[in-house]
């Protein structure tokens, strides 16, 4: 595991997807440690001096590919008081600092494996999927729900991926119906549900649900109904393996 390094970095971009959603993308000062799918950075607002403490940040999943170690990208919905901060304060040409790389939410893919993820939790996954290559034996399920069609992040990239790997299967679950929007039909992949992401409305999706493992990444209420219902269906927890955000 490579050890953290602390990088100044320019905010390149902000992409706005609505409802307080954002993409940030950084230009480090120098390439970004070495890095895997799934670990984390954390992210100051403040100037930080090498000589003194590290100031208040908050961690964000590395929504990019560990081959673009020159542009790293995270995702983030203001939840709190600093996300609501990072939402005034950042604007393209501002300076952040980050630390990196941390985490262990490393997806081993020699198993079947599902990835239920809510919201920007999408972020902890991304980089394994973009990484995915087109011959794999295994199969990977990803189960992505938002509250509205647009906050769907990386849709390119999932759909891509759908497309090329026999292996590789995603839904989309869209709290509010809105199919114009999503511009989908069923049958194409991915395919689109129009309500909660829940285990009932994957359980039947899954190919060997019982010999799968587990990643969740998303909000707690989501983390803890999904692992309480895995339990239920006698997962062994070691099977169950969630990035905690809070
Ligand atoms: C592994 C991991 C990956 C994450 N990835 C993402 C991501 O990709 N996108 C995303 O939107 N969110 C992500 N989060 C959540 C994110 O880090 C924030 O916690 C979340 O957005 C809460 O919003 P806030 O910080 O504005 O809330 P706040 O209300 O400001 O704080 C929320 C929590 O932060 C902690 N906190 C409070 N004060 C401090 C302080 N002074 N120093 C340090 N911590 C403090 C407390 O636990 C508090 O409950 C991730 C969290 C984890 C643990």
């Amino acid at each position: 595991m490579a050890t953290p390094q602390k990088l100044r970095c320019l905010v390149n971009k902000i992409t706005d997807h609505g409802d307080h959603v954002y993409t940030v993308d950084l230009a480090p000062e120098r390439p970004v440690p070495r890095f895997k799918p799934g670990q984390f950075l954390h992210l100051t607002l403040d100037d930080y001096d090498p000589s003194g403490f590290w100031p208040e940040s908050r961690v964000f999943s590395i929504a990019s590919s560990p081959a673009q170690r020159d542009h790293p990208k995270i995702a983030y919905s203001v939840k709190g008081r600093y996300t609501a901060r990072m939402e005034n304060e950042l604007t393209p040409g501002s300076m952040v600092w980050v630390k990196l790389p941390y985490g262990d939410f490393v997806i081993q893919d020699a198993n079947n494996v599902a990835l239920p993820a809510g919201g920007t939790g999408i972020t902890a996954f991304i980089a394994f999927i973009d990484g995915l290559s087109n011959e794999f034996h295994n199969n990977i399920f990803l189960a992505y729900g938002v509250r509205k069609p647009e906050l769907l992040l990386y849709r390119d990239i999932i759909a891509a991926k759908a497309g090329a790997n026999n292996g590789f299967h995603a839904s989309y679950f869209v709290e509010t119906d809105d199919k114009n929007k999503s511009g989908s039909t069923k049958g194409q992949a991915p395919e689109f549900f129009t309500g909660f992401l829940s285990l009932d409305a994957i359980w039947n999706q899954l190919k060997n649900p019982q010999e799968t493992t587990y990643y969740i990444a998303g909000p707690p209420a989501m983390i803890q109904a999904l692992t309480g219902n895995l339990l239920k269906k006698n997962i062994s927890p070691e099977m169950i393996k969630v990035d905690a955000w809070e």
